[in-house]
């Protein structure tokens, strides 16, 4: 099966109200005009640098959004076109995107990475750091970012009640951080979980966004992958 038929049998699969992110890191740019063709408009990157090269040589329409770990020295790449950062997982790299963001002009919508792995590997704040990040002075002051919702990573195993696990308490974080932070505000919305192996368990258990890369575009190269 080629890309085309991978998108249209996820498509199908997905609720309307679920955004589909193409996440096309390590791909040549061919495959992502193959999914362009079939009317994808939001794609996911893992790497600032590639993802600033991708942009520049695909349309104007498309929806970038940043997946990966953002190095604080990257975030320059991205700012001036990137539609979604989810990996937010320190002040000291939201301070960075909010100082890039005034540069470019551009109000940046983030997703906060929380951690429900607890995997060594895995980035993420923790519950109780997110509050602390939503409560600092440095934050309320940033006038040029918005945050738009919760982005997590589940477990990297074959138990699948392990993930779903993993998916509620994401959920459940995501409703508490909503009602103490942002209840007069609608932008606080997005819970970013799913992935090839779990979007239909991440959907079941309340994901407004999945990131599908493998099952569009076929495996990656070991070693490049995250
Ligand atoms: C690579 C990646 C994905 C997509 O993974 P697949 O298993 O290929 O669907 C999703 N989210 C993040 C953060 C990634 O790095």
């Amino acid at each position: 099966m080629g890309i085309r038929d991978n998108l249209e049998l996820i498509r199908k699969q997905i609720p309307n109200d679920v955004k589909l992110i193409a996440v096309s890191k390590t791909k040549p740019i061919e495959d992502l005009y193959e999914a362009y063709y079939v009317e994808q408009r939001v794609f996911g990157e893992n790497k600032a640098q590639e993802l600033k090269e991708k942009a520049e040589l695909m349309p104007k329409d498309i929806e970038w959004h940043f997946i990966g770990h953002l190095q604080t020295n990257k975030v320059k790449y991205i700012v001036p076109f990137v539609s979604l950062i989810h990996s937010i997982d320190s002040l000291r790299l939201l301070s960075e995107v909010n100082k890039e963001a005034i540069k470019n002009n551009r109000i940046v919508s983030c997703l906060m990475q929380i951690d429900i792995a607890h995997e060594q590997t895995k980035f993420g704040l923790l519950k109780q750091e997110a509050i602390e990040l939503l409560t600092s002075v440095e934050y309320n002051d940033m006038k040029n970012i918005i945050f738009c919702g919760v982005m997590g990573i589940g477990s990297i195993t074959d138990d699948k009640e392990q993930t779903r696990y993993e998916f509620r308490e994401l959920k459940s974080i995501f409703k508490e951080l909503k009602e103490r932070f942002f209840s007069d505000t609608n932008n606080f919305r997005e819970i970013s979980m799913g992935m090839s192996d779990d979007y239909m368990l991440a959907i079941e258990e309340g994901s407004t966004m999945v990131r599908i890369g493998s099952s569009i575009f076929g495996a990656r190269n070991y070693g490049t992958q995250l």
